[in-house]
């Protein structure tokens, strides 16, 4: 489940400091785009930036942000995260159509959980951290 455009543009601002941005808004575009369809919240859009930023001095191609995505959800597997189910496209975010019982805190900060075990694991892990 892609994440908005505007939200996956504002992940990106992050790396604008990095060397080789593309001068081309086209390019821009589909780095925009790339993102965006690779993240399944606004979480993951930051983590896969947060992690390219950690890594690198230079702006990311479409396909290098792919594979820090793609590491990243490897990364989740091996710290024991349960699968997910066909809802959340085994990300352990709900859509937003059957989030309807969230509550108003988690709406707030624009996460949803699926009910099943990958969400609700990725919800306790979400309160743990609100927590800290
Ligand atoms: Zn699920």
């Amino acid at each position: 489940m892609p994440i908005a455009k505007k939200a996956a543009s504002e992940q990106l601002r992050r790396l604008n400091g990095l060397n080789f941005r593309p001068m081309d808004d086209v390019a821009v575009t589909e780095i925009t785009d790339t993102l965006a369809q690779v993240a399944n919240s606004s979480d993951d859009a930051a983590e896969v930036v947060s992690t390219w930023l950690r890594e690198n001095v230079d702006y990311p191609k479409p396909s290098q942000l792919i594979e820090t995505a793609r590491r990243m959800i490897e990364r989740r597997k091996s710290n024991g995260a349960p699968g997910g189910c066909s809802i959340c496209s085994y990300t352990g975010h709900a859509p937003v159509t059957v989030a309807q019982s969230d509550t108003v805190l988690e709406y707030v900060r624009g996460v949803r959980f699926c009910d099943c075990a990958l969400g609700l694991w990725r919800k306790q892990k979400w309160q743990e951290r609100g927590a800290a």
